[in-house]
């Protein structure tokens, strides 16, 4: 692994080297941002490296696009014009290098993005170094995650406080605590760990995975209804559901999209092997710029990689070990092991 990255570091130089004069070119990124911001009526930034060049990719950006097709653009634009009357500019979704550091979280808690409600705007975290990026905010799930928040502020504008009220009434008595990415939860209850740390982050992820979690493998649908019976991460499903019209317009497309909840598959057969996590979060090409380096320190892989490919087909990376293990690489962060090789095609 040393020496790829040694070999990269001496291709970059040689490039830096011999063209210094060439100014970096943003036209396919700023083309489809125009395109973006036109259709949903948002505003979308992204931080420079100091070459000039955009920090992401026109593959970041299809992320975007499919996760807001996914909202549905009558929704986008609604939760957009309330930002606009709220705090006098769109809803923002600001592409920048930061990580947790920047936010004095600790090393176990990762931060993929943030709403900031007084300035409406969302920034979609991207790391800085290459080392251990394997995971950044530029995946479907955080995009659509801070979305929620904004989403969750037009709803508690309209519907009242007493939202806040209800939710929580359908946790029935499990109470929120400080999130430092470790502990258990009850995934009945919870749709993540990170949902365990407050209403709000609940409320948020709960949408989030509910948008973005609609292929074969991703399905949480064992979650909601057990033996006949509505979970409490069921009825917090159905609550969101049944809020979406009473507080905007047109949420049919949504609220379809939402209740994909109840069918989604939740494993894929593929050569004879059970895959979880199929598909998750993958729309575009952010991550084999970490991911492909063969940089991948993770807390799941500790292993020099010897080889890594993209599967339209699992929708991941299939990575096997110098070791001779094998892998799948989901983006956002999601490693699972497999237990035996799969024959992936070049
Ligand atoms: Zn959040």
């Amino acid at each position: 692994m040393k020496r790829i990255i040694g070999a990269m570091l001496a291709l970059i130089l040689c490039l830096g080297m011999s063209l210094p004069a060439l100014a970096a070119d943003n036209s396919a990124v700023d083309a489809k941002i125009q395109v973006l911001e036109q259709t949903y009526n948002i505003t979308v930034q992204y931080e420079k490296d100091p070459d000039g060049s955009a920090s992401i990719g026109t593959g970041t950006l299809h992320i975007l696009q499919h996760v807001l097709e996914q909202i549905t653009p009558d929704v986008v634009r609604q939760v957009s014009a309330f930002v606009k009357e709220k705090t006098g500019r769109n809803l923002t979704y600001s592409f920048v290098y930061k990580d947790h550091y920047n936010f004095g979280l600790p090393s176990s808690v990762e931060a993929h993005g943030v709403f900031y409600e007084e300035l409406g705007l969302i920034e979609i975290l991207l790391p800085s170094s290459s080392a251990g990026t394997y995971s950044s905010g530029d995946n479907p799930l955080a995009i659509a995650h801070e979305f929620g928040h904004a989403l969750e502020w037009v709803v508690r504008s309209r519907y009242g406080n007493r939202l806040m009220a209800e939710w929580q009434d359908f946790n029935g008595g499990a109470s929120y605590s400080a999130f430092d990415g470790r502990g258990s939860y009850d995934p009945t209850t919870f749709v993540s760990l990170y949902a365990t740390s407050s209403y709000s982050e609940d409320f948020a992820e709960t949408f989030a995975h509910a948008v973005v979690r609609d292929k074969a493998g991703l399905g949480f649908y064992n979650l909601l209804v057990q033996n006949g019976v509505k979970t409490p991460l069921g009825k917090k499903v159905d609550y969101l559901i049944s809020l979406l019209p009473q507080c905007l317009n047109n949420t049919q497309g949504l609220t379809a999209q939402l209740q994909k909840v109840y069918t989604t598959p939740i494993y894929v057969e593929f050569q004879n092997q059970r895959l979880s996590g199929a598909y998750l979060q993958y729309m575009g090409y952010a991550y084999p710029r970490y991911v492909l380096r063969g940089i991948m320190s993770s807390p799941e892989i500790n292993e020099e990689i010897a080889t890594s490919q993209w599967s339209t087909e699992i929708g991941g990376w299939y990575v096997v070990s110098t070791t001779g293990n094998h892998y799948l690489v989901f983006p956002g962060g999601v490693v699972r092991r497999q237990a035996a090789s799969l024959q992936i095609a070049a």
